[in-house]
């Protein structure tokens, strides 16, 4: 069991007060570490040495802050195995998927140790001759970072590398589920050199938490990754300082497969997709949509295809899906299935908890497919977060087009075609800001990762992902 501490103005530390909260392994129930339990001045002390720390960090030259990112990059795939198999211990997800999200939580580290060096302002022509104006770009201030537990590296990298690449500073508060990875990562980079109180964080009670980091002016920009409900909570609450902020919310992916995909691959795409982490993160396949003529062949497969899925304790070999992170999980995703089957849903596979023996300890679901669901089914309006693939029949590219569009959410979508002007038409007309083209997982560090309508607002990774952090001045000289 780890007893771990937070990380405030440099120090590892208690509580004010000594409280604590367990953490959990969502496959067993065991308990694997124990973290602090912050109050309300910890929360404010963090926030008050991010706000120290910030003019120097601000002022270094962007090759120094470079370095500090490079270091923590290298420290990060050093220490590659350590930090999966604390992911999978207190996460559920399967090792071989926690070792992916260690790269992939690097590869931001890496992209924003090179995006700090091209923060670049411009000159605009002057309408006068004696005037010259200047546009510079500078860091927004003491960031809050608010991350989610379905990806406990990797989010907070891809908020804390390209904040700290910009010169902001950084109070951290990750997910209660989730609290060892992130604590994990600070060590790596307390290791690589970062100055005491350019990142701080803090673990506990996330309303109380959030109450301090929305109420502190001091405070310039939240970024936040998780529920739509929360994601909206915090915009409200934000616009007293009209605070900076940058949602990452939920999604309901559409998964387009057309008459002229491959089938075998397309069924392969759905299964990475859709059963990824158990069917837990935003950019999941939500609503499998197929055309009417390949329908119940690629059904036949597709249900092929589950039942060889493996499901058990994430550090076990071979396992493909592991637990959802908590009860509540589980409940909402039997819920879910309850109401399709009442709405006259056709359960292929799975659709139960898994009980017996050692799965009897976590909270695991049996990875399920239901047919002949429709748009009054609550599993085609919410989010499901859990291993469970509606499928339902489209009939044209209209059609199909017209379906994926109806949800208030636009995160992520898919198309699986072998026509290269299908696919451009139907990726261009799609309302969503990630459509993967016969490719059923596009996150990279590199590309712009964000949500439409309801998904959320600003963009993380690539070029974009720093701006963010960045507020834009203009400087109009007399000279
Ligand atoms: P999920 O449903 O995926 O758990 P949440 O939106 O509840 O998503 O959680 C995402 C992150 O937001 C977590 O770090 C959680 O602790 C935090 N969070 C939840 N409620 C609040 C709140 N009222 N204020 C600040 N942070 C919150």
């Amino acid at each position: 069991m780890r007893k771990e501490k937070m990380w405030v103005a440099g120090s590892w530390c208690a509580s004010e007060d000594g409280r604590t909260f367990a953490v959990t392994d969502p496959a067993t129930g065991e308990v694997v570490g124990e973290v602090p339990d912050a109050t309300e001045a910890d929360v404010r002390r963090a926030v008050e040495a991010a706000h120290q720390a910030f003019p120097e960090w601000a002022g270094l030259p962007a090759r120094k802050r470079s370095d500090v990112l490079y270091a923590w990059y290298r420290r990060i795939l050093d220490h590659q195995e350590d930090l999966a198999r604390l992911l999978t211990r207190e996460q559920g997800k399967p090792l071989a998927e926690a070792r992916g999200e260690i790269a992939y939580a690097a590869q931001f580290v890496l992209w924003y140790a090179e995006e700090a060096n091209r923060v670049y302002g411009y000159t605009v022509p002057a309408s006068s001759p004696t005037k010259r104006i200047q546009v510079l770009r500078q860091p927004v201030g003491v960031v809050a970072a608010i991350t989610p537990w379905n990806f406990p590296a990797a989010m907070v990298t891809r908020k804390v590398a390209p904040a700290l690449a910009a010169g902001c500073t950084v109070v951290l508060k990750p997910a209660e589920q989730t609290p060892l990875t992130a604590l994990a990562l600070a060590r790596l980079l307390e290791e690589a050199g970062l100055p005491a109180g350019v990142v701080n964080v803090v673990t506990g009670e996330p309303k109380r938490i959030g109450r301090v980091l929305l109420d502190d002016p001091r405070v310039r920009k939240i970024t936040f990754t998780g529920s739509t409900e929360v994601g909206k909570y915090l915009m409200r609450e934000a616009a007293a300082h009209v605070k900076r902020i940058s949602l990452e919310l939920g999604g309901h992916a559409p998964f387009l497969i057309f008459d002229d995909a491959d089938l075998d691959a397309a069924v392969k795409g759905v299964v990475a997709s859709k059963f990824r982490n158990a069917g837990q993160t935003c950019i999941c396949a939500n609503r499998i949509l197929v055309q009417r003529s390949v329908y119940d062949a690629f059904v036949a497969r597709f249900v092929d295809a589950v039942r060889a899925l493996k499901v058990g304790h994430g550090l076990e070999d071979g396992v493909d899906i592991g637990p959802l992170v908590d009860e509540a999980a589980v409940e909402k995703v039997l819920g879910q299935v309850a109401d399709a089957r009442a709405k006259g849903a056709e359960v292929l596979v799975g659709g139960y908890r898994l009980t017996e023996g050692a799965y009897g300890r976590g909270h695991f679901v049996a990875p399920t497919v239901l047919a002949n669901v429709n748009e009054t089914m609550a599993v085609w309006q919410e989010e499901t977060f859990g291993p469970v693939a509606p499928v339902a029949v489209f009939d044209d590219e209209a059609d199909a087009i017209a379906k994926a569009n109806r949800s208030r959410y636009g995160l992520a979508a898919y198309v699986y075609t072998q026509g290269l002007s299908r696919a451009m038409r139907v990726a261009e007309q799609l309302e969503y800001g990630i459509v993967g083209v016969n490719d059923p997982v596009p996150s990279v560090a590199q590309a712009p990762f964000g949500g439409w309508k309801e998904s959320g607002m600003g963009r993380e990774g690539g070029r974009e992902g720093i701006d963010a952090f960045l507020e834009t001045k203009y400087v109009s000289f007399g000279i």
